[in-house]
């Protein structure tokens, strides 16, 4: 990765850089309320929900921010404390 100072020139480093752990609270889905309306999918800032028969998190690039537990209309997002 190249740097200059602390600014990041190149694009693509945020697969380098696993941002799950900056994680304290960690979202579970609640498949039996989730109604895959893809909302968390498109709100969330990391792109790190899927769906794939069911809504899936990759847990290593999630921030844990929560907005999807926010935006989701069936409440179907739960934060729990990360445990590490
Ligand atoms: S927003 Fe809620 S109901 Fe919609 S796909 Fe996500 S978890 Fe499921
Ligand atoms: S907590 Fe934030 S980063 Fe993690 S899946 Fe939800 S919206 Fe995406």
């Amino acid at each position: 990765m190249k740097k200059i100072c602390c600014a990041i020139v190149e694009a693509g480093s945020s697969k380098k850089n696993k941002t799950g752990s900056w994680r304290v609270l960690r979202p579970k889905v609640l498949k039996e309320k989730c109604g895959k309306c893809l909302l968390c999918l498109n709100f969330c800032p990391e792109g790190c929900i899927e769906l794939n028969h069911k809504i899936s998190i990759d847990y290593d690039y999630c921030k844990g921010c929560g907005i999807c537990a926010s935006e989701c209309p069936r409440m179907a997002v739960i934060m729990e404390k990360e445990e590490k």
